[in-house]
């Protein structure tokens, strides 16, 4: 067959845009700059005027900024007849920042003893208040939700899927993936980012310092090939010299309502040299080239999870079966990263589906958060029936299937194993391809964990919790949900 000579060359021109393209775009890479403000003080009633003014502020550039209300603010703002204040906020991105952030008892607090579907209902019973409260003033469900001062809990991640919120943007220590975004319990989740976490004093040197900054770490992203920096502020800190819960509800005080102090203010001159500096500040980010202003309801779709957008293949299962044999952590399957519970899942069906010596071409994929609980007696070693691994394997399905969890043990032949030793077994039995027989149990250890904080004294400094606060069994329960850990990888921007 004779191709025409202009069809050629059209096919010859389209390939070469195509070929052009990707390159160019990842010359000029974007870096993202999310500006969020903990708008939480709901007793001084001038922080209300700084809030306005720093949402103001960004829409006299047209661009917007993320201020994650806290519910009993939303209410204030109401009942004090803010309409203005209201207005001016709703004009940028409107997120959630808990029902009363500092009154005893906050979520770390109440979760601190509970398991994990308690805790769930139990900060969807209480912060579902404010949330509700927060879309009645505003119109809107929250774009995002971060935690109140360090009151951090895992099971508040699912009652963000409940709650319709997809992404979980704040900064602390709890879960930390390599600085950088990542999903924990299939939520988007921006949180510690190293030095893309920064600030501006309000001194003029301070200011000078961190443009400086900014621009050195813009560099760096560019040459990553872009990202996302995380510069957070309250609207209260513009104008007080205190905090408005340092000063009522320190170290586990909770006094009435009646007897809530007002936090002592900075000086009129210091005030105004507060919202310069930041003026100042903002406007070298805005006008910096190669930088994209975003709000949290923008950032998921920067952050698309590509993990469902196709089956898994048999190449991909080798994959897993690979990355498992290795360590038990999440797999970059190049076009999508997978948690080490969707691997699990995946790899479990894959040994169900397969029948004398025949396999599966592929198989689907499912979210499941991490296991509950875990077994106190387990199975430790020995040889194993193929066929009690295969029916452990579709077992483990059924239950994900069911719960949209994964089960707190898989059961061989009746006996409880450890998930870590069960992904580790079906890993090494499909990298070996030995489908029949015996099979000797492997050990493994959850890798991903290492990205969970151990609890310690300095994970609950926050001033607000009792002397000596501490949530150990808290921290377990997240260190199960490290089966949902995978870095967030950002969309090549065209
Ligand atoms: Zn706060």
């Amino acid at each position: 067959m004779k191709i025409h000579p202009f069809l050629f060359s059209a096919v010859i021109l389209l390939s070469s845009i195509l070929w052009i393209l990707p390159s160019s775009c990842s010359e000029n890479p974007v870096v993202y700059v999310a500006f969020w403000f903990d708008t939480e003080d709901y007793i001084l009633p001038q922080a209300d005027d700084a809030a306005k003014r720093l949402a103001e502020m960004f829409a006299e550039r047209n661009v917007q900024a993320t201020f994650k209300i806290v519910g009993e603010k939303a209410r204030v703002l109401e009942e004090r007849g803010r309409d203005d204040v209201i207005l001016a906020l709703a004009k940028n991105d409107i997120a959630y920042h808990a029902t009363n952030h500092s009154i005893h008892p906050t979520p770390a607090e109440y979760s601190r003893d509970l398991d994990w579907h308690e805790g769930v209902r139990e900060f969807i019973r209480r912060e579902g208040i404010g949330l509700k409260t927060l879309q009645q003033v505003f119109g809107v469900n929250a774009s995002c939700y971060g935690q109140a001062g360090g009151s951090w809990t895992p099971q508040s991640y699912a009652a963000l899927h409940k709650f319709q919120i997809p992404l979980y943007l704040d900064a602390t220590p709890h879960v930390n993936l390599d600085d950088r975004p990542f999903w924990f319990c299939g939520i988007l989740t921006i949180l510690e980012l190293g030095d893309c976490v920064m600030r501006t004093g309000w001194t003029n040197d301070e200011v000078k310092q961190a443009c400086a900054e900014f621009d050195r770490v813009h560099q760096k992203l560019t040459r990553e090939g872009g990202g996302i920096i995380s510069i957070y502020y309250h609207p209260c800190e513009f104008i007080h010299e205190e905090f408005w819960d340092g000063v009522n509800f320190s170290r586990g005080a909770n006094p009435p309502r009646s007897e809530w102090k007002l936090p002592p203010m900075k000086s009129s001159q210091e005030q105004e040299q507060a919202f310069n500096a930041f003026e100042t500040y903002l406007d070298h980010i805005v006008k910096h080239p190669g930088v994209q202003l975003v709000t949290a309801r923008e950032i998921p779709s920067l952050y698309p999870d590509r993990a469902y957008t196709r089956p898994i293949t048999q190449n991909d299962i080798r994959t897993i079966a690979r990355t498992f044999q290795d360590q038990l952590s999440y797999i970059d399957l190049g076009d999508r990263i997978l948690s080490a519970g969707e691997g699990l899942y995946a790899l479990s069906q894959f040994v169900a589906k397969s029948k004398n010596g025949s396999h599966p071409a592929e198989v689907s994929l499912k979210f499941a958060y991490g296991p509950a609980s875990q077994p106190l007696r387990i199975a430790s070693e020995g040889s194993f029936r193929w066929e009690a691994i295969q029916q452990a394997a579709q077992d483990l399905v059924d239950a994900v299937d069911d719960a949209e969890q994964l089960p707190s043990a898989a059961w061989v032949d009746g006996r409880p194993w450890r998930l870590e030793d069960f992904a580790k077994t079906l890993a090494y039995a499909v990298a070996d391809e030995s489908y029949s027989g015996d099979i000797t149990m492997q050990q493994g250890e959850l890798r991903t964990m290492d990205y969970v904080a151990d609890n310690a004294p300095d994970l609950w400094g926050w001033v607000i919790f009792p002397e000596g606060f501490d949530a150990p069994r808290m921290m377990e329960i997240a260190k199960r949900q490290a089966w949902t850990i995978k870095p967030a990888r950002l969309r090549l921007s065209n």
